[in-house]
């Protein structure tokens, strides 16, 4: 039959059946279906061929990640050619990291990365070097690079656009000075505030941080990683990282699966599906087991259950420390062995070599897998091709244009103002007029480092030179709109320096002000050396605050800091209270336009702020948790009593709730709720607020929470405005794991609340 007969057949037995017409459609449709699920992605296949051409050692090294140092000469920046040559040449190493000591300008990362990728074109196989850094709120370690605050003050703005807004803008610095891999974004969870990361979370909320990562990691990569605006982002640390028993860094975490499962997991299981391109490995251990050597974490759950299909990078010399630290493996190559057999692709080893020839050896062996090993490089392959690096190593001409545009200024201002959370405002203290005179004192008035924290242009944040010269502090920002002759100060420069310290001078300056705006808290600090064996403020730190106070003179605390300090001794002595956190390079600013009132602030606690290390409470807590009783004759209900709750922060304007109403009381199966309320700013001025809905199931196979935050948003409203605030409510919106490790909902009475406002509803678990 030629082509044209069996065209005129078909057309003929159209024309007989017409439901042929249809079917053929479908056909048609299932067969392109087909074809593309089993289509492979372009870039996977080119990975797959280039790995057939590779030798084992080839392989390996493109699984090693060395830091910048190794192949430096002692001068910060300054690469050592026989060093690069033999890291890059000679031992195939894929990867690079970090910096030396100290941010670089664009233009000496672009010679570092140029004289990179040199090297790794005199390959044999031309395969570019990855390198990877940690722009963890902006782009650390470029000079000039805008930072924004922490991820916990990005939570606390409850602004998920400006989260991905402030993210984009790291994106695009990252890329403009070369680098196309961000270990970033942090999604540990902050439950453990003596934690020296915990500003590094978005606080102790899992809702908070899923909606947040998700937002983040598509901001990282949603342009396409080929795209000179985005970088390869990277989940970390997976898992429990946060959850460690003494709160001290990569220490032991003792968590039952149920608990992982209900706040550490979801987040990670989010960055999966808004489609994370690679992941850093916690470098503790959970319930005795450290997670690079757990193939149930790092093969099972991540790769089977939520279905990753990217990169897995240890973290700092994890490997080794199996043997070194842990002493689970007994010799080094039993843990590379394990590292590499549980799911580890790529090695931060960062200085030592052993991890190749370890490797190889266990291949040789046969402990480890070709296939295993395969698997590992071809991910990594791929993203290398993802990302562009197979077609343009060297850094982009566009992606430099991006670096340092004015409006990423006019941004940094707004996440700071955003984050800023005004605890207290006793007797209307706040705004201060234009016309008061003001007394700075305190450790952070002259402190930039104290404004911004960790990861700033150093890893540990302290080294001030770097930052920016028009960097402010807390006293030129308040001078600045002030006036001099408005302002005045008993602090000096440096965190540290005693004569910060000095209540004498701090009581016999008040006599002149009218008010004292009070800077404490804590200087940057960066994983290890932020351990703290207290959360209380430093004694000297709480001397300020009662001299301040028995100066009689109104005093506005500030308070700069990573995670929550215990302040409740001398809170009642504070008119005001700004929890500013690190907000990054405009955080004076941001604390001046509060303080004068041209900021009405909006920023809300991401994190129960704690009263005592006794009253430690969270603020999804369990029944009994609230249980306060002698005998059974006096039980309360009121164990949840931080100094300040979860969700806290006090505006310049009121906000009125009313007309709560649900489109049903029964959410059947898999339909939906709609809550809808009236929301009005009742006060005299304009601003932000955020609008959260939390549910409490009444009874549940387990303690239910006694709320559970499952949705917010943030509006405008101008003075004596109103707005319908709707929110949807599904089935999933109410899930909690069971005993079973099953996340479930369970059908029951739900209270839904928003602000003061209740109401109840049934879930019933039936067909709509
Ligand atoms: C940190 C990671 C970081 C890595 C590379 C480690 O010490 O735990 O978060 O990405 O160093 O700088």
């Amino acid at each position: 039959m030629q082509g044209g007969e069996g065209f005129s057949l078909i057309l003929n037995l159209m024309q007989k059946h017409p439901i042929i017409p249809a079917l053929l459609v479908l056909l048609i449709g299932m067969l392109s279906l087909t074809a593309a699920a089993q289509s492979p992605d372009p870039d996977h296949q080119k990975a797959v061929t280039l790995l057939r051409q590779m030798t084992l050692d080839e392989k390996i090294g493109q699984m090693t990640q060395v830091t910048l140092g190794v192949v430096c000469t002692p001068k910060d920046g300054v690469l050592d050619p026989a060093a690069l040559a033999r890291i890059v040449v000679d031992h195939h190493i894929g990867s690079i990291l970090n910096v030396t000591n100290h941010a670089l300008t664009v233009e000496q990362w672009h010679i570092v990365l140029r004289q990179i990728q040199d090297a790794a074109m005199k390959t044999r196989l031309k395969i570019p070097v990855i390198y990877g850094l940690d722009g963890i709120h902006g782009q650390t370690y470029t000079l000039d690079a805008t930072l924004f605050p922490q991820n916990i003050g990005m939570a606390a703005t409850r602004n998920i656009e400006l989260a991905a807004a402030v993210t984009k803008v790291a994106a695009r610095e990252l890329r403009a000075s070369g680098v196309r891999w961000n270990f970033a974004p942090v999604l540990d969870c902050g439950r453990q505030p003596l934690w020296s990361r915990f500003p590094e979370t978005y606080g102790e909320d899992v809702y908070i941080g899923k909606t947040l990562g998700a937002a983040v990691i598509k901001a990282y990569e949603g342009d396409g990683l080929r795209n000179p605006t985005s970088v390869a982002s990277c989940m970390k640390h997976y898992l429990g990282y946060s959850a460690s028993r003494t709160g001290k860094d990569r220490t032991p975490i003792y968590l039952p699966d149920i608990e992982l499962r209900e706040y550490y997991l979801p987040q990670f299981r989010a960055a999966v599906q808004a489609g994370a391109s690679t992941i850093m490995v916690n470098s503790g251990e959970i319930n005795g087991t450290p997670v690079h050597a757990s193939k149930y974490l790092l093969t099972d759950v991540l790769r089977k259950e939520l279905g990753f299909r990217g990169v897995a990078v240890t973290d700092w010399e994890d490997i080794i420390r199996l043997h070194t630290r842990h002493n689970v493996a007994a010799t080094p190559r039993a843990a590379v062995v394990m590292a590499v057999n549980a799911g580890i692709d790529m090695s931060m080893v960062p200085y030592d070599l052993s991890f190749s020839s370890l490797l190889k050896e266990a291949v040789q062996k046969g402990e480890v897998s070709m296939s295993r090993i395969d698997e590992a490089v071809t991910r990594i392959l791929e993203l290398k091709y993802k990302l562009g690096l197979f077609d343009q190593p060297y850094p982009e001409e566009t992606a430099a244009k991006n670096f340092g545009l004015p409006d990423y200024q006019s941004l940094a201002l707004q996440a700071a103002r955003e984050a800023m959370t005004l605890l207290q405002n006793q007797d209307g203290i706040l705004p201060l007029a234009h016309n008061t005179h003001i007394l700075v004192s305190g450790p952070s008035a002259q402190s930039i480092s104290a404004l911004n924290g960790c990861w700033s242009y150093t890893w540990q944040g302290k080294e001030e030179q770097w930052y920016p010269k028009d960097s402010k502090t807390i006293l030129q920002a308040l001078r600045d709109k002030w006036g001099g002759g408005n302002v005045s100060t008993t602090s000096v420069p440096g965190f540290d320096s005693r004569d910060n310290y000095d209540t004498m001078a701090l009581r016999s300056a008040a006599a002149g002000a009218d008010v004292i705006v009070l800077c404490l808290g804590e200087n940057a600090y960066a994983e290890s050396p932020g351990n703290t064996g207290d959360l209380a403020l430093p004694d000297e730190q709480l001397a300020l605050a009662r001299t301040a106070a028995a100066t009689g003179k109104p005093v506005i605390l500030v308070l700069t800091e990573g995670r929550p300090r215990f302040i409740t001794s001398i809170a009642p002595l504070m008119k005001g209270i700004l929890l500013a956190y690190w907000s990054g390079r405009k955080t004076a600013e941001a604390i001046s336009d509060v303080i004068a009132g041209d900021y009405n602030p909006d920023g809300i606690l991401p994190f129960s702020y704690p009263r005592s290390m006794g009253e430690m409470v969270l603020y999804d807590r369990k029944p009994t948790e609230e249980v306060r009783e002698i005998f059974n004759s006096d039980m309360t209900m009121d164990g949840y009593k931080p100094l300040f709750p979860f969700g806290f922060g006090l505006s310049y304007t009121q906000w009125e709730y009313s007309n709560l109403q649900l489109s049903t009381t029964q959410l059947k199966g898999s339909g939906s709720l709609t809550v809808s309320l009236t929301v009005k700013n009742t006060g005299s001025r304009d601003g932000k607020h955020t609008v959260e809905l939390y549910t409490r199931q009444h009874y549940a196979s387990i303690t239910p929470s006694m709320r559970r935050l499952r949705a917010f948003t943030k509006i405008f409203l101008k003075a004596g405005e109103s707005q319908t605030v709707k929110f949807t409510l599904r089935k999933e919106d109410l899930a909690f794991v069971n005993a079973q490790l099953r996340t479930v909902t369970e059908p029951g009475d739900f209270d839904v609340m928003v602000g003061d406002k209740k109401a109840v509803f049934t879930y019933m678990n039936t067909a709509q």
